[in-house]
């Protein structure tokens, strides 16, 4: 379903429509991932020289936030648009067609292989720093403790004074810390 024949493409453009999961788009470890799978719908236009696909991504993604590294879902609503061109034929038309602004693929006998755009646009549109909220607290530097949660006892000598932290490291020094 994600790869598409021209032969097959009408002059009014082919609709794709089909569920998308993570192992279609073959995300790595590091990569979003998919709670269940993607809606994708698509619009194929086959031109001359190249192919355009409009399309759109919607479903729940898995991020990692950054601060406290639990695994939370965000809606995903994903707009793209990819040009296919046959590498045989690119630079005829490379110097004016205006489509610097779109990603560019290759079309591999006269097909066109959604995979790469797709995987490309979920990755994306993942922020560059996934937080779970705004206002997350993240981890105890010292201890490990998700502080969304519970605090811990290493908050307690978090203090604004230089000399209160001199004070607190020897009162620690001397006192187990409480478990
Ligand atoms: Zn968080
Ligand atoms: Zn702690």
């Amino acid at each position: 379903m994600l790869t598409v024949s021209l032969r097959d493409v009408p002059p009014e453009g082919l609709r794709v429509a089909c569920a998308v999961s993570r192992e279609d788009l073959r995300l790595a470890e590091k990569d979003p991932g998919i709670k269940d799978v993607l809606a994708l719908t698509a619009y194929v236009y086959a031109g001359e020289t190249d192919c355009r696909v409009d399309g759109e991504l919607h479903g729940v993604l898995i991020h990692e936030c950054v601060r406290c590294l639990e695994l939370f879902d965000r809606p995903a609503d994903i707009l793209f648009r990819a040009v296919y061109q046959d590498p045989e034929r690119r630079g005829a038309g490379d110097a004016g067609d205006g489509d610097e602004a779109d990603d560019v693929y290759p079309m591999v006998t006269a097909r066109v292989d959604l995979h790469d755009a797709l995987r490309e646009h979920v990755i994306l549109s993942a922020p560059m720093q996934p937080l779970c909220s705004e206002d997350c607290r993240g981890l105890c530097q010292v201890c490990g403790q998700n502080l969304n949660t519970a605090a811990c006892a290493c908050e307690e000598v978090k203090v604004a004074s230089p000399f209160a932290v001199l004070r607190d490291v020897r009162v620690l020094s001397r006192k187990p810390p409480v478990s």
